[in-house]
C-alpha cells in the first residue's frame, strides 16, 4: 500500500507530511519550502500556477488570482476566468495537487491517499465541499480530521502523560479552540468552539485600512480605485504584521505606489508595534468568548489545563500570545512549528489509517481518536423552533433517531429543515438542508409515525434519512443544498482537471520542442555559413527546405493552444532537420 500523507489545506498557507521511519516530516515543495502559499492563478496564456509561482505575480494579476479559498468553502461562490466557472472546490483542488505532486517527487512513489484537515469549526457542507476537493485532485481521501485534534496528535507524541490540552489556533482566516484529552491509547476531543471568519487576514486588513487613511491625508488618493496598488499595499501590510512579531517597529516603504495627476505617490511609513495592537485590540479580544465556552464546555476551570498549545501563524503575535496566557494562565507550548503541527499530526492519523510504521508514546500502534460535532443539529419544528437532536460536541461517529408525527389532518407529506447552530429558533441557526418526505398515508394528526435518523459519519459528514414507521417504507431523502456538488459536478470537475494536466503536458513540451528547435536552427544556419563553398546547391536548397518547415511546424506548435498533433508535427519536423543537417553538415 502506497503512503498515505497528511495535508493542512490552510487560508493562507497548506502544509503537507508523510511519516518516515516512524516520525512524521514534513514535505518540501518543489521551491524547498515547509509551507505552500494557498494561490492559485490563472495566466493570460492559460497557464494555471499554484503556490510561490502564484503569489509572485498576484501584484500584477489581481483580478486572475485567488488566495484566501478556504474562507469560501461551502458557499456558492464562483470565479470565471476565460469563459470558464471556477467553484471553492476546484480552487482547493488546484492546491491540493499541487501538494500531491510535490509529495510524489519527494517520495519517488505516487501518492494517492490522504488525511485532510478542516477548522473544527467547520460545518458539514464545508467538509464534504474539502473532501470533493481532494477527489478532483485525484486524492483518495482517508479521513477529515480536526485541525486542533490534529496538532494535538503532533503534541501527544512527544509526552505520553494523560491530560487536558487547550488547543488555540489562529490562523490566516479561521479561529478555532478545542479541549482535548490526551491518556492512554485515546485522544478525545472535550470541546471544540471558534470564529470561522477571524484570522491574520484581518490584521493585515485593519493594517490596510489605517494606510489607506494616511495615503489619502498625505496625497489625497484613494487607492483602494487601483487593485495592484492595493494588492502591494496588502503584501507590505503582511510583511510589516510578521516583522513586527519579532521588533518593536517596521518600515513600509512602497515607491511609485500608483499615480496621481500624472505624478507617482511614493509611500513610507513606520509602524509599530503598540500602534499595531491598538488596530487590532479588539480582535485579539474576540478570541476570548470562544475559550470561555470551550471550557464551560468542557467542564473544565482553566488551572485543569495541563497544557496549552498554539496552532497557526497568527498565534506568532506577541499581543495573541499574552492573551492567551491571561485566559489560560499558562505558558503556551510552542515546541513544534504552529505553521506544522497540524499536518503532522494529520500524517500520523494517515499513518494510522494505513498500518504504517508510526511508533507511538504508549509504546502501541493503536490510537483512537474521538473527534466531536461542533455545533448542535435540530430540525424545524411547528412555530419555527429548532428541535434538536444531536447536541454539540457529542463524539463521533453519531447515530440518533426520533420519532416526528404530522401537524395537519390527512397530511401527505413533511418539510423537514435540517438546522445547524445553537440557537432556539429555526431562523436563527444555519439551515444546512432541507427535504420534503412524500407518501405518507392519510391520517388524522398526529397520528402517523415518522422517524428521522441523523448520521454523522467519523469525518463529521451528516447523511439524514427517514422512515415511515406505519407502512414499513424507506423513504428516499435528497437534502436540497445548492452549495454542495452533485457527484455529476465533482466527475465533470475532475475531467476537466485531468484534461488540463494533460494539456499542461503537451504545453510543457511544445516548449521544449521549440527551444530545440530554435537552437538547431540557428546551428544548422551558422554551418551552412561556414561550409557554404563544400555544400552542393541541392543539398543547401534540401536543409533550407527543412528549416522553413520546421519554422512553420513551429509556429503552430504555439505552447498556449497547441494539440498534439500539432506537438507530433513539430517533433516530426525536428527529427528531419537532425537526420539532413547530420547528413550533409556532419
Ligand atoms: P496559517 O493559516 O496557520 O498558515 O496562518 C497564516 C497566517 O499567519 C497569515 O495570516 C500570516 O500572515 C500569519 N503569520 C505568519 N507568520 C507570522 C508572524 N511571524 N507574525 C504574525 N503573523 C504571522
Amino acid at each position: 500500500m502506497g503512503k498515505t500523507i497528511g495535508i493542512d489545506l490552510g487560508t493562507t498557507n497548506s502544509c503537507a507530511a508523510v511519516v518516515e521511519n516512524g516520525q512524521p516530516v514534513i514535505i518540501p515543495n518543489e521551491k524547498g519550502n515547509r509551507t505552500t502559499p494557498s494561490i492559485v492563478a490563472f495566466t493570460r496564456s492559460g497557464e494555471q500556477l499554484v503556490g510561490e509561482a502564484a503569489q509572485r505575480q498576484a501584484a500584477v494579476n489581481s483580478d486572475r488570482t485567488v488566495s484566501s479559498i478556504k474562507r469560501q468553502m461551502g458557499t456558492n461562490w464562483s470565479k470565471t476566468i476565460d469563459g470558464k466557472r471556477y467553484t471553492p472546490q476546484e480552487i482547493s483542488s488546484m492546491i491540493l495537487r499541487k501538494l500531491k505532486k510535490d509529495a510524489e517527487n519527494y517520495l519517488g512513489e505516487p501518492v494517492n491517499d490522504a488525511v485532510i484537515t478542516v477548522p473544527a469549526y467547520f460545518n458539514d457542507v464545508q467538509r464534504q465541499a474539502t473532501k470533493d476537493a481532494g477527489r478532483i485532485a485525484g486524492l483518495n481521501v482517508k479521513r477529515i480530521i480536526n485541525e486542533p485534534t490534529s496538532a494535538a496528535l503532533a503534541y501527544g507524541l512527544n509526552n505520553g502523560a494523560a491530560q487536558k490540552i487547550l488547543v488555540y489556533d489562529l490562523g490566516g482566516g479561521t479561529f478555532d479552540v478545542s479541549i482535548i484529552e490526551i491518556g492512554g491509547d485515546v485522544i478525545e476531543v472535550l470541546a471544540t468552539n471558534g470564529d470561522n471568519h477571524l484570522g491574520g487576514d484581518d490584521f493585515d486588513e485593519r493594517i490596510v485600512t489605517h494606510l489607506l487613511g494616511i495615503i489619502k491625508k498625505q496625497s489625497n488618493v484613494d487607492v483602494r480605485k487601483d487593485i495592484s496598488a492595493l494588492q502591494r499595499l496588502r503584501e507590505a501590510a503582511e510583511q510589516c504584521k510578521k516583522e513586527l512579531s519579532g521588533l518593536e517597529s517596521a518600515r513600509i516603504y512602497l515607491p511609485y505606489l500608483t499615480m496621481t495627476k500624472g505624478e507617482p505617490v511614493n509611500f513610507e511609513y513606520t509602524l509599530t508595534r503598540a500602534e499595531f495592537n491598538e488596530l487590532t485590540k479588539d480582535l485579539v479580544d474576540r478570541t476570548e468568548v470562544p475559550v470561555r465556552n470551550a471550557l464551560n464546555d468542557a467542564g473544565i476551570a482553566a488551572s485543569e489545563l495541563g497544557k496549552v498549545i498554539l496552532v497557526g501563524g497568527s498565534t506568532r503575535i506577541p499581543a495573541v500570545q499574552a492573551k492567551v496566557r491571561a485566559l489560560t494562565g499558562k505558558t503556551p507550548e510552542r515546541s513544534i512549528n504552529p505553521d506544522e503541527c497540524v499536518a503532522q499530526g494529520a500524517a500520523m492519523q494517515g499513518d494510522l489509517l494505513s498500518d504504517g510504521t508510526l511508533q507511538l508514546y504508549n509504546g502501541g500502534t493503536g490510537l483512537l481518536l474521538l473527534d466531536v460535532t461542533p455545533l448542535s443539529l435540530s430540525i424545524e419544528t411547528v412555530g419555527g423552533v429548532a428541535t434538536r437532536l444531536v447536541e454539540r460536541n457529542s463524539t463521533l461517529p453519531v447515530h440518533y433517531s426520533q420519532v416526528f408525527t404530522t401537524a395537519a389532518p390527512y397530511q401527505r407529506s413533511v418539510d423537514i429543515n435540517v438546522l445547524q447552530g445553537e440557537r432556539p429558533m429555526a431562523r436563527d441557526n444555519k439551515s444546512i438542508g432541507r427535504f420534503r418526505l412524500n407518501g405518507i398515508k392519510g391520517a388524522p394528526a398526529g397520528v402517523p409515525q415518522i422517524e428521522v435518523t441523523f448520521d454523522i459519519d467519523v469525518n463529521g459528514i451528516l447523511k439524514v434519512s427517514a422512515r415511515d414507521l406505519d407502512t414499513g417504507r424507506e423513504q428516499s431523502i435528497t437534502i436540497d443544498d445548492n452549495e454542495r456538488m452533485s457527484d455529476a459536478q465533482i466527475e465533470q470537475a475532475i475531467r476537466d482537471a485531468q484534461q488540463y494536466a494533460a494539456q499542461d503536458g503537451i504545453r510543457r513540451e511544445a516548449v521544449e520542442v521549440n527551444n530545440e528547435a530554435g537552437r538547431l536552427i540557428n546551428e544548422v544556419q551558422q554551418k551552412l555559413q561556414a561550409q557554404k563553398k563544400d555544400i552542393s546547391k541541392e543539398d543547401r536548397n534540401f536543409l533550407r527546405n527543412d528549416i522553413a518547415s520546421l519554422q512553420k511546424a513551429m509556429s503552430r506548435n504555439n505552447p498556449a493552444k497547441a494539440t498534439q498533433a500539432d506537438l507530433q508535427e513539430a517533433k516530426t519536423a525536428l527529427d528531419n532537420l537532425k537526420q539532413s543537417s547530420t547528413r550533409i553538415l556532419g
